[in-house]
């Protein structure tokens, strides 16, 4: 037998402190049916003063010593410390560039405007982040002669790829459930080329939701969705890297976009961890972002938050984010008040021009992320933020798994949208005078002298 390890950590009923599973016991839920949350032994951690914590995360980031030069295995103490090493499933995930958006912030009137970057992952969305945890300990109970035959999700897309990677990565059986027609064509080939047991129904997100809850509680299936807390723990890492980017110092705002509000969750986890064990001193503001189709959030926020009702979800161009009942409600309208929250929308059209006027800029973006800048322009508009704070945009998938609303975009057939700035190829035939006249018109247009 191994060493009992140091750092310890369990589930903890979100109400009653008592109520607490390992984390290997196959449990999404607390008795009365709220989420369970990972608790860690906090005076263990205490024991490491914080200079030291930041100095060994520096030092681990990038490195080939297995698994800690993974962003998120780099902080294996905080995250999930009891998995063996041998049992981590890890695609170096985490450590995304964070980018200065020098001109794009300076267009809507932010001097210090920076985008994380996180769809620069091996799956191209920040659910890499959280699966990696979750699958990681599916393989060390697999190890503990625990009967798991599957691992399995509903998914708006970007989670049943990262499901279904790292799963295919350990050799463990995937299933995932998509809404027919809801997801895009590169979401959808993702956990097919990688072997997954893909479903298509005939239904929204909410739906699929309802079927796999009642999939895994039996015949040995695992649940992979954000109310296992488990990738919670991944994801919570995000903010503490975004600080540890900046030199250990925590910025005004970070916004962030939200659908079943698992996300905004663990960044508010990550803040809380980082003051608890003295590597920060403050926290920042959190400005939740959603889809005008999509907002129960927000319909909640603009009643103080005392009163939450499930929507159904309407069609949306940010499909990730296309959830009128989301799983972690509670736990985000909770962090929302921690950090001194707000909640702020986007209509679709407001989305697609924040997407495409960023791009102009040099960024390639989700129309998950666009939501983020939409709202961003809209509070620094409203004079929430004011134009010298540093404010973070999480940007949460690669924007080439999205590109179907880009191209419609362009070629101007986004319904009900007047694209303001498109940018469609010009067909020539191929003669040199013709193109020269049409490119230096082009350029003047473009760029006048
Ligand atoms: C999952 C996802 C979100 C929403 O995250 P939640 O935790 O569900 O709020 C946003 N953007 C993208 C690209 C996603 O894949």
């Amino acid at each position: 037998m191994a060493d009992k390890p140091r750092y310890r950590a369990w589930f903890e009923s979100l109400r009653d402190p008592n109520e607490r599973y390992a984390l290997d016991d196959v449990v999404y839920q607390a008795r009365d049916g709220s989420l369970l949350r990972v608790v860690h032994d906090m005076d263990e951690l205490r024991k490491t003063p914080p200079e030291e914590w930041k100095a060994r995360f520096r030092e681990r980031a990038h490195t080939t010593e297995w698994p800690y030069g993974s962003g998120v295995w780099g902080k294996k103490e905080w995250v999930c410390p009891e998995i063996d090493n041998a049992n981590v499933v890890s695609m170096l995930e985490g450590l995304t560039n964070l980018f200065w958006a020098e001109r794009y912030g300076s267009e809507i009137g932010i001097d210090d405007l920076w985008i994380k970057q996180c769809g620069n992952s091996h799956t191209g969305s920040f659910k890499d982040l959280g699966m990696t945890v979750l699958v990681s300990m599916v393989k060390e109970m697999i190890a503990r002669g625990k009967e798991i035959r599957a691992v399995a999700c509903a998914s708006t897309g970007d989670t049943s790829a990262a499901l279904a990677a790292y799963a295919a990565c350990a050799s463990i059986p995937a299933v995932v459930f998509l809404p027919k027609g809801k997801v895009s064509i590169p979401q959808l080939i993702q956990p097919i080329a990688n072997g997954a047991i893909v479903f298509q129904l005939e239904t929204d997100f909410d739906g699929c939701m309802e079927i796999v809850k009642r999939v895994a509680q039996s015949d040995g299936i695992y649940l992979a969705n954000s109310m296992n807390s488990l990738r919670i723990e991944g994801q919570k890492t995000v903010g503490i890297e975004i600080v540890q980017e900046f030199d250990w110092e925590v910025p005004d705002w970070i916004v962030i976009p939200g659908g079943n509000l698992g996300n905004v969750s663990a960044l508010a986890k990550g803040f809380d961890m980082m003051l608890d064990l003295g590597l920060v001193t403050r926290r920042p503001r959190i400005a939740c972002a959603q889809a005008q189709q999509a907002n129960p959030l927000y319909l909640s926020y603009q009643r103080n938050f005392e009163v939450f009702e499930p929507i159904a979800a309407r069609p949306t161009l940010a499909t990730a984010i296309q959830i009128g009942n989301p799983v972690s409600i509670e736990k985000a309208i909770a962090a929302l008040k921690r950090f001194d929250g707000i909640v702020e929308q986007a209509s679709e059209a407001e989305l697609a021009e924040a997407a495409a006027h960023a791009d102009r800029t040099g960024l390639f973006n989700c129309p998950h992320t666009a939501v983020a800048l939409a709202a961003t322009a809209k509070l620094r508009e409203r004079g929430e933020i004011r134009t010298s704070d540093r404010v973070v945009v999480i940007s949460t998938a690669h924007g080439l798994k999205f590109v179907d609303f880009k191209v419609r975009y362009h070629e101007m057939r986004l319904e009900g949208i007047e694209s303001q700035i498109p940018n469609p190829p010009i067909s020539l035939p191929a003669e040199y005078g013709a193109v020269r006249d049409a490119m230096l018109r082009e350029i003047d247009r473009r760029f006048p002298a």
